[in-house]
């Protein structure tokens, strides 16, 4: 296992100058965004201290508000599972889809699908798997990872989506007006929805008292992932869970605030119950999260809503890119969480900063970031 060397893994990304510099001002745009938002809400620091509070108090009392959430999910006739690791999560999700002989599944963004390097494990086995949110899905008919956890092809200029969509999926040559490349993958994605027997998404944030659970996305694939196939698959971390819808509010506020500079998502799905005839099935994801919870330094990193504000605000993930952190999560929150997943691996990572706090002063539920790097 080769230790990551974030500076080797940059050269590149930074050798190619208009990349960089776009990357560097599209993100900076993107905190720019966050900020006029933020700045527009009186009781913006109001809101970050009882995000802060409600998911301490959560992970605080984790194990009894996963058991609500469990008991209430079963009586709104959803089938629970509990995943320990990866490898558990993979073949869960491959037995309920061999259960119905499906071979195509259609999913929305999920970082902990991508946690669980589940996409090869299916396709291993003969299950065809297609992202349906845009940046995704240019990852990837790319054969890339997504360098960003709300924004996931940010890195690639509309030269680099034009040649991807030439090369893939039939789009005209040196086409690369963002409308017409949108629309060809609006096309061509379509027909999965229709044909698919299965659809996945994850979750943003799990409501224990109610046993739902809400899915925020600009573009309506969850939606779409979720309700066309009679069969919807939602795998969650164990540390998205909150109380009470009361509680949705707080969080609802600042997430795409915090993410994308917009007062709201477009789609903020509400998930409770299987659709008629069909069948709803809940996978309560750990890896690692519990041992996580143990570590006296490290579980605020559990409080983290994958806003990627922080990401956005860095000097050195904007200027290095997402992919050279060679993980999962990438800029200050992949710093500290992928140490957790492998030491060894990722023991480097830490050295991506200049510590200089900016992603503790935007992080919407007060993870004191830079402390822990
Ligand atoms: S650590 Fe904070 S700022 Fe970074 S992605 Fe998580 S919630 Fe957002």
């Amino acid at each position: 296992m080769k230790r990551i060397d974030h500076a080797e893994a940059s050269s590149e990304f930074i050798a190619a100058k208009a990349h960089q510099e776009f990357h560097d001002r599209r993100l900076w745009d993107l905190r720019l965004k966050r900020d006029r938002e933020a700045h527009g809400i009186p009781e913006w620091e109001e809101l970050r201290t009882l995000a802060s509070q409600i998911k301490e108090h959560t992970l605080a009392n984790l194990s009894d508000y996963l058991e609500q959430f469990e008991a209430r999910a079963k009586e709104n006739g959803a089938e629970v599972h509990w995943a320990r690791d990866a490898t558990e999560h993979n073949q869960i999700v491959y037995d309920i889809l061999s259960r119905r002989d499906a071979k195509t599944l259609v999913k929305s963004k999920s970082m902990l699908t991508e946690e669980c390097d589940m996409r090869p494990f299916l396709e291993r086995r003969g299950i065809e798997v297609i992202e349906t949110d845009l940046g995704e899905r240019i990852q990837q008919l790319d054969d890339e990872p997504p360098s960003h956890i709300v924004v996931p092809a940010v890195h690639k200029l509309r030269g680099d989506v034009s040649q991807v969509f030439a090369r893939t999926i039939g789009a005209q040559p040196g086409n690369d007006d963002v409308h017409y490349l949108a629309e060809t993958q609006r096309q061509t994605t379509r027909p999965y929805f229709l044909r698919a027997e299965a659809g996945m998404t994850g979750a943003n944030f799990a409501v224990a008292e109610t046993g739902s659970f809400v899915v925020c996305t600009n573009e309506g694939n969850a939606d779409l992932s979720a309700n066309v196939p009679t069969l919807h698959i939602a795998s969650i971390g164990i540390e998205k869970m909150i109380p009470r819808t009361e509680d949705l509010g707080v969080f609802i506020r600042l997430l795409s605030r915090s993410a994308l500079g917009s007062p709201i998502t477009q789609y903020t799905s509400h998930f409770r119950a299987p659709r008629e005839g069909g069948e709803l099935h809940i996978v309560l994801v750990d890896n690692g999260r519990a041992e996580r919870l143990g570590m006296r330094d490290f579980w605020y990193s559990l409080k983290c809503i994958r806003c990627g504000a922080c990401m956005n605000t860095c000097p050195v993930y904007r200027r290095s890119g997402g992919l050279s952190y060679g993980a999962t999560y990438s800029g200050p929150i992949g710093v500290i969480i992928d140490p957790t997943f492998n030491i060894r691996k990722y023991s480097n990572l830490p050295f991506a900063s200049t510590l200089n706090g900016s992603c503790t002063s935007v992080c919407p539920v007060k993870i004191n970031i830079h402390e822990q790097i």
